[in-house]
């Protein structure tokens, strides 16, 4: 899946307990980041026409941060700096398994590529989790759940007064309510 889609899922994933900003933002980006481990795609692109090119991306994408010690590391992350603290690292581990089961359905890449997800990654990296019916990247299931979270996403602006801007900056993000609610009127 997308990082937007990500997003979307794990914004609400946090919004299911009554936690505060704070906590949002962590099991919010729980949710977002295992996906860094795409970041070795520069490498591998500036690389390319190397004498030994770089295939960090080809090696490491999904395998690094898309199994369950990373889980266990970023749930532990959060449980040092969130404020209701089981509760948020519970959200983050919802959300950082939702992350791996949409990729797991939804990632399928143009040259039909599964992206395997080594869940027991390093311990037994052979252990691989693929499925069968894993439909595209780009494909509608992927695009209606996007459409859906999004709504969840703005009725919750609507309703609770915050929306995933508050990651960047609460002030945009109570200028964003606000223009919500003179849209719709007052929840
Ligand atoms: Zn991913």
């Amino acid at each position: 899946m997308n990082p937007a889609s990500h997003l979307l899922i794990s914004w609400v994933v946090a919004n299911t307990a009554d936690i505060g900003r704070r906590d949002r933002v962590l099991v919010t980006l729980c949710g977002v980041v295992p996906d860094v481990d795409g970041a070795g795609l520069i490498a591998e692109l500036l690389s390319e026409n190397a004498a030994s090119p770089l295939i960090w991306y080809s090696k490491y994408h999904h395998v690094l941060c898309h199994n369950l010690g990373f889980g266990l590391l970023l749930a532990a992350i959060v449980l040092v700096f969130s404020v209701r603290k089981w509760v948020t690292a519970m959200l983050a581990l919802a959300a950082f398994h939702l992350h791996l089961l949409g990729d797991l359905v939804g990632s399928r890449g143009p040259d039909s590529y599964q992206w395997p997800i080594p869940y027991l990654f390093p311990f037994a990296a052979d252990w691989q989790l693929t499925w069968d019916g894993q439909w595209a990247l780009n494909a509608w299931p992927n695009i209606l759940m996007t459409l859906c979270f999004l709504g969840i996403t703005l009725y919750l602006a609507w309703k609770r007064g915050h929306s995933p801007v508050e990651i960047i900056s609460p002030k945009a993000d109570t200028i964003f309510v606000s223009k919500l609610r003179q849209r719709f009127g007052a929840p």
